[in-house]
């Protein structure tokens, strides 16, 4: 399929000190459109300047929620290659939530070709700076200007680009995290495992709380019990006991990470155990108390892994290894964004060059 492209009228300044970048502030100079029409299909793709779109105020998405995203970054590598990890893992994943929430599938070729020619447009948006990268933002949301509640008719596919700073600024500082035991993000059977605007909102109430008591994020319990570890809302979440690393399994509420599968796989390369499983909050207190919580990590895109220096449950407090990051957390950071920025060979035929 032809992807139009418009030229802007003028290009926008590229940020000069990419350590101030922040994440999701600055966008680029153009954007992917794609629309779907009941009858067409995914038709007419283009490539044009960033800016504000026109949309119904009736537009269902607004009212009922219909969208769904997915979330990657592309990587400048020493030697000013553009490098993407796992894309087609996110394309896959968008058909996954796309199905959940009654949206037509997208052609995932078609998609990532739609992704490549912008990237090869903006390209000198990649930032340079160790530890930078360009987030890239795919979206599809209703547009039917109808107040009626069914599947849309109408759709658009969109791709933004964010210059985005390092996230750990100095070095891969532990984060303190709050178990959630009132609210719940999502339950078996609803959209837990979809990338969908919905569960974010579901989840804002208990962020905001943990906030207030100084976490920077929630733990979430499942949604029947509040028993079960779940996820950490936009990151999965490891643990390692005695030696062993344990990471909840995909039930249906928990969103199946790239990161979260790449540790995985990296793990057993490295022939640690490595469980999937049903695991609950009282266990982890139990292995801390008995001084087998080596350590607590999440993952995902933004962070890569995150490890947590503090995990409160109700009136527990519990320091995971001194507040320190652990062996087995540094080994995957280092090993996974090193083979992002194309400093470690890609064993795994996980990167896709930008060409
Ligand atoms: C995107 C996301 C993650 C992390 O997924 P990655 O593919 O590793 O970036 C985890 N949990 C939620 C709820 C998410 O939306």
């Amino acid at each position: 399929m032809e992807i139009k492209f418009t030229k802007a009228a003028a290009l926008k300044e590229k940020p000069v000190d990419e350590t101030t970048l922040g994440f999701g502030h600055n966008f680029t100079d153009y954007m992917l459109v794609m629309p779907y029409d009941e009858g067409q299909g995914w038709h007419d793709p283009e490539i044009r300047p960033y800016g504000n779109i026109e949309l119904s105020p009736a537009a269902m998405c607004l009212h009922y929620g219909q969208t769904v995203f997915e979330g990657l970054k592309a990587y400048r590598t020493a030697d000013n290659k553009i490098q993407l990890f796992r894309p087609d893992e996110n394309f896959k994943r968008l058909n996954v939530s796309n199905q959940r929430l009654v949206i037509p599938p997208l052609d995932e070729n078609l998609a990532m070709e739609c992704l490549m020619e912008l990237l090869r447009i903006e390209k000198d948006w990649v930032p340079h700076t160790e530890g930078t990268a360009l987030y890239i933002r795919p979206y599809i949301f209703a547009t039917d200007p109808y107040l009626g509640v069914k599947p849309g008719e109408h759709y658009l596919f969109m791709i933004i680009l964010s210059p985005s700073g390092a996230y750990y600024s100095s070095g891969l500082d532990p984060v303190n995290i709050y178990v959630e035991s009132k609210y719940v993000r999502a339950v078996r059977g609803g959209m837990g495992y979809a990338k969908t605007g919905g569960n974010y909102a579901a989840s804002l109430i208990g962020q905001d709380e943990a906030h207030k008591q100084n976490y920077s994020q929630v733990l979430w319990l499942d949604g029947v019990e509040q028993k079960y570890i779940e996820e950490v809302g936009a990151m999965n979440i490891f643990f390692v006991i005695d030696g062993e690393v344990i990471t909840p399994m995909l039930q249906g509420s928990i969103l199946p990470g790239i990161t979260r599968k790449s540790a995985i796989e990296l793990c057993k390369s490295w022939g640690l155990k490595v469980t999937e499983r049903r695991i609950t909050i009282q266990e982890i207190a139990d292995a801390y108390d008995a001084g087998k919580l080596d350590e607590v990590f999440g993952t995902g895109t933004a962070a890569v892994i995150s490890p947590v220096g503090h995990l409160k449950w109700n009136d527990k407090v519990m320091e995971i290894n001194g507040n320190k990051i652990g062996d087995i957390s540094q080994k995957l950071y280092d090993t996974m964004t090193g083979i992002q920025w194309g400093k470690i060979e890609d064993k795994f035929g996980w990167i896709v060059e930008v060409k």
